[in-house]
């Protein structure tokens, strides 16, 4: 069933020690003043230099724990962020990824590894997001025997099964109004400008009451697997992304 109204979920990407605590400063009180129970995808060992926006802060996991506490899901957003397989994924976006393409028994240490540093933090992590939605099957092996039952990606417009595993689509890097379906927006706080937050704050006033979170969307009936005539459309979705990511980066080596 497509959600009506449509329904919304946010996600912060690039979460790590070393973010800029100040440019998540801006979103954490929306999350309070409009009970918002995010998505928080952690990179549990960055090695990545374009996440590096501080020197890492002492507070980070306490501030993750407090907020997984009051509800928001802990996401493993890969190992240590440095793409550098070109391998193929499931959701072809990008052209490097850190997990796609690698063998399924180095992708299972490193998941393994992953998981054992966000537990180590006394964190709960529940879905797989993948850096750059640089993912294949060997992942989803390997995720769904250490227990991880939920992916964050794909362009359709409601929860589906694939590979044994549910999917939670997420399909928006900025908040906008749809009339049905499951929305997640995914949010890069390090880099995000002023502007965004004033959008987001906007939106949340309006539709605060149709933001739900993993928890809820997990514990619904459960997901059916696609239909022929929503995985066109997902498709469909997918090359539109494709296209607009591809004019933009044109525009951008101009
Ligand atoms: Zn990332």
């Amino acid at each position: 069933m497509i959600p009506q109204p449509a329904q919304y979920l946010l996600r912060f990407d690039d979460l790590c020690p070393t973010y800029s605590r100040e440019r998540w400063r801006r979103f954490t009180p929306l999350l309070a003043e409009f009970g918002i129970r995010p998505i928080l995808a952690i990179v549990p060992d960055n090695r990545d230099p374009a996440l590096d926006w501080s020197p890492p802060d002492p507070a980070f996991w306490d501030e993750m724990r407090s907020l997984e506490g009051s509800g928001s899901a802990i996401g493993l957003h890969g190992l240590q962020h440095l793409c550098l397989s070109r391998g193929r994924g499931l959701v072809p976006l990008h052209r490097e990824t850190e997990f796609a393409g690698v063998a399924e028994e180095t992708q299972r240490v490193w998941v393994r590894e992953g998981l054992a540093i966000l537990r180590g933090h006394g964190l709960n992590p529940a879905i797989w997001v993948a850096p750059r939605h640089g993912f294949d099957r060997a992942t989803l092996r390997v995720l769904r025997g250490e227990g991880i039952g939920l992916v964050s990606d794909g362009f359709t417009r409601r929860p589906f099964i694939r590979d044994g595993l549910t999917w939670i689509p997420q399909q928006l890097w900025a908040p906008e109004a749809k009339k049905s379906g499951l929305w997640t927006i995914c949010l890069h706080a390090n880099t995000a400008p002023d502007s965004l937050v004033k959008q987001l704050r906007r939106f949340l006033q309006d539709r605060a009451q149709q933001f739900t979170s993993v928890e809820r969307i997990a514990a619904g009936s459960g997901p059916a697997p696609l239909t022929f005539a929503g995985r066109m459309q997902a498709q469909a979705a997918l090359l539109r992304v494709r296209v607009r990511t591809g004019l933009s980066r044109l525009r951008h080596a101009e």
